[in-house]
């Protein structure tokens, strides 16, 4: 079994639990506490192959900095999520992902990473950012990084989301065995 370590980041309320609920529980929770940060994790298969995803849910409060410090140096691939209806939390990215890449010492193009607009759900007039902002931050920053939009709520490509990930990690980085 291949084991892939991955951490979900992002701004405050855009989704970052919504998701990692959905995706292990398949249940969409209302309410989470914003500042639980814990370790998920699923088995899923992908074409033959078995993979334990251990998916780590940050709150990203200040306190917990020096923690995201930590998740991402343990980290192999990364779900960089903002709510398409918050543009700040949209500009966020560009500093998470700098962030990471300033930690593994490395470009885009070798870190396994995937960006989210989550809660696609919402209406039309709730709507801060286009899908095609989505995909040109994306291509903004190279190395063949995916995006999609997605809804933890009505789980809209969350499986999707996880398992393009996991690609990625096969493509970019060796995935190192439980064993
Ligand atoms: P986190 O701080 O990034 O972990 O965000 P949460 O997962 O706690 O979600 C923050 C708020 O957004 C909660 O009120 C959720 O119910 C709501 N939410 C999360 N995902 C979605 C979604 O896909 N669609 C909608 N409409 N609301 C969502
Ligand atoms: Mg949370």
């Amino acid at each position: 079994m291949l084991n892939c370590k991955l951490v979900v980041l992002g701004a405050g309320s855009v989704g970052k639990s919504a998701i990692a609920i959905q995706f292990v529980n398949e249940k969409f929770v209302e309410k989470y506490d914003p500042t639980i940060e814990d370790l998920y994790r699923k088995v899923i298969e992908i074409n033959g192959n078995y993979y334990m995803l251990e998916i780590m849910d940050t709150a990203g409060q200040e306190t917990f900095l020096v923690m995201r410090d930590l998740y991402i140096r343990n980290g192999q691939g990364f779900i960089l999520v903002y709510s398409i209806a918050s543009k700040s939390t949209y500009f966020e990215l560009e500093g998470i992902k700098e962030q990471i890449c300033r930690i593994k010492n490395a470009d885009t193009d070798k870190i396994p990473m995937i960006v989210l607009g989550n809660k696609c759900d919402l209406p039309d007039k709730d709507r801060q950012v286009k899908s095609s902002e989505g995909d040109a931050l994306v291509k903004k920053w190279g190395g063949d990084i995916d995006f999609m939009e997605t809804s933890a709520k009505s789980n809209i490509n969350i499986s999707s989301a996880f398992e393009q990930i996991v690609q990625q990690i096969k493509q970019k980085s060796p995935v190192k065995n439980t064993k």
